[in-house]
């Protein structure tokens, strides 16, 4: 199994340099050179077996032989071994041919879980494997840096430091964080905003004696594994729902474009799906996409789901690659010009070949909280902001044929929304009931570089991806 670059310059890598390098160095993404497939009898097996067995199944062909199958598998095992649930993301059904896929019942109750739990076991063992360390810093507004945190929480070849704005995330958010305790894993407090804290990540990364010396690495959500970790589930709701003998919608609350794309995906690996409903807030730009061909950049609004606070959609870069019949060249010619000029234009023919396959609807802070009202009364389901955008837009585009909306966070994660919603407050799950007296541990910076580089260093435990 060989990755190519979507811009076409880079060379060829596979899996588990693809796994370490994120980005590739054309300024494309990854994406396997051919993907692997599986017949019917193949998807009918699946319906007997469990989370992890379907992963495994899915995840052995795009790592190619690179990690040994008895290790994969074995790490594939102790990955969703550790989340709350026994069918790791169960459905749920909320309405004759109607399902709620529940993404959330890993350590940090967000889907990110499902593939940054397995990242960071991936991590650990190829760079193991390969004698080295490294130092993955990032900068959070919430949500992705506990992911992180529970990710990369102590891996001997992994140090994380994750700068989150010093009082401007949410308690639950915060607490999260910094109550881990590892001794690999450091919270920075920045005094500035989320965009100072970021201007410091690309800042570190741009200083190439600094990133060289403590072996600088990330977590982004643009990394193929990801992308491969997410396939899983819809491959097993599938199976679960009697595919390939029936084939299923799937709405999806969307910000970067990851976790729809994981679904188009299982679909040209035979997964039979027939559509794909892509929910957004305010921020809408995929929706007037796919609505009306117009995919031009906006300011980002912030709205009662932050995770989809996003204009530009880094995964979908991988879809235009199919849509200009995977020529790098002209996809990067399309994404330079976007950059350029702010609006993404494909050509009426590519336009509706998506729109054939992907629909998009938008929901407003105030939709989305009558979403949550009104599942709650009808089922007693309780829905976070994001997958209430999921399922309303799921709710608009209900056809007769079966339909599955994905839930990407736990409603306690946004207790006041949620509260404002049903007039009921969330209680966090039992494992997480102490998180408000845990003690915490956070160093307070100043938003200067040379502060949070010498921080860093002294907390990178080797350098210059010296071995371990
Ligand atoms: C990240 C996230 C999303 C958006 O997923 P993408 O893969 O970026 O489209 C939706 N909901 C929650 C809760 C998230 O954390």
């Amino acid at each position: 199994m060989r990755y190519v670059s979507t811009r076409g310059e880079a060379p060829s890598l596979g899996f588990a340099d693809v796994l370490l390098t994120g980005l590739a160095p054309d300024g494309g993404l990854y994406v396997p050179e051919t993907m692997p497939s599986f017949s019917a009898d193949e998807l009918r097996a699946f319906r007997d077996l469990s989370y992890a067995e379907v992963a495994e199944r899915v995840i052995r062909p795009f790592v190619g032989g690179e990690i040994d199958d008895a290790r994969l598998a074995a790490i594939v095992r102790d990955t969703y071994a550790a989340f709350d649930h026994p069918a790791v993301t169960p459905l749920r059904q909320l309405d004759s041919g109607f399902w709620l896929l529940e993404l959330f019942h890993g350590p940090t109750l967000a889907f990110k879980d499902v593939a940054l739990q397995l990242l960071g076991r991936l991590f650990d063992h190829v760079l193991t494997e390969r004698g080295r360390h490294v130092t993955v810093v990032g900068a959070t507004s919430g949500d992705t840096g506990a992911a992180a945190i529970e990710a990369c929480r102590d891996r001997d070849a992994v140090d994380i430091v994750i700068l989150h704005p010093k009082g401007r995330v949410s308690d639950v958010q915060r607490r999260q964080m910094t109550t881990v305790d590892a001794a690999n894993v450091q919270n920075v407090a920045i005094e500035g905003t989320f965009d100072d804290c970021q201007d410091l990540v690309k800042a570190m990364f741009n200083d190439a004696t600094f990133r060289d010396e403590v072996s600088l690495s990330a977590v982004n959500s643009i990394n193929w594994a990801r992308i491969m970790a997410q396939v899983v589930y819809y491959v097993y709701a599938s199976a679960q729902l009697g595919g390939p003998d029936r084939p299923l919608s799937f709405a999806v609350p969307t910000g970067n474009f990851g976790n729809v794309y994981a679904g188009y995906v299982a679909r040209r690996m035979g997964v039979p799906i027939e559509r794909f409903v892509v929910g957004s807030n305010t921020n809408d730009i995929l929706t007037r996409f796919f609505q009306a061909d117009d995919m031009s950049i906006r300011p980002v609004v912030p709205t009662l789901s932050p995770s989809m606070d996003i204009q530009i959609s880094s995964n979908f870069e991988r879809l235009v690659f199919d849509l200009f019949d995977r020529n790098g060249r002209a996809v990067a010619e399309a994404m330079t010009e976007f950059r350029r000029c702010g609006r993404l234009s494909l050509g009426q023919n590519r336009w509706r070949a998506a729109a054939d396959l992907f629909v998009g609807e938008c929901f407003d802070d105030e939709e989305t909280v009558a979403t949550i009202a009104d599942w709650y009364r009808r089922t007693g389901e309780t829905l976070d902001p994001h997958s209430a955008v999921g399922v309303g837009a799921a709710a608009r585009h209900r056809d007769g044929a079966a339909l599955v909306a994905l839930a990407t966070a736990h409603p306690a994660k946004f207790p006041d929304a949620v509260a404002r919603a049903t007039g009921v407050r969330p209680a966090l799950p039992a494992r997480l009931a102490d998180l408000h007296t845990r003690p915490e541990r956070v160093a307070v910076l100043p938003n200067d570089l040379a502060t949070v580089q010498d921080f860093v260093r002294r907390h990178a435990r080797t350098g210059k991806g010296a071995p371990v």
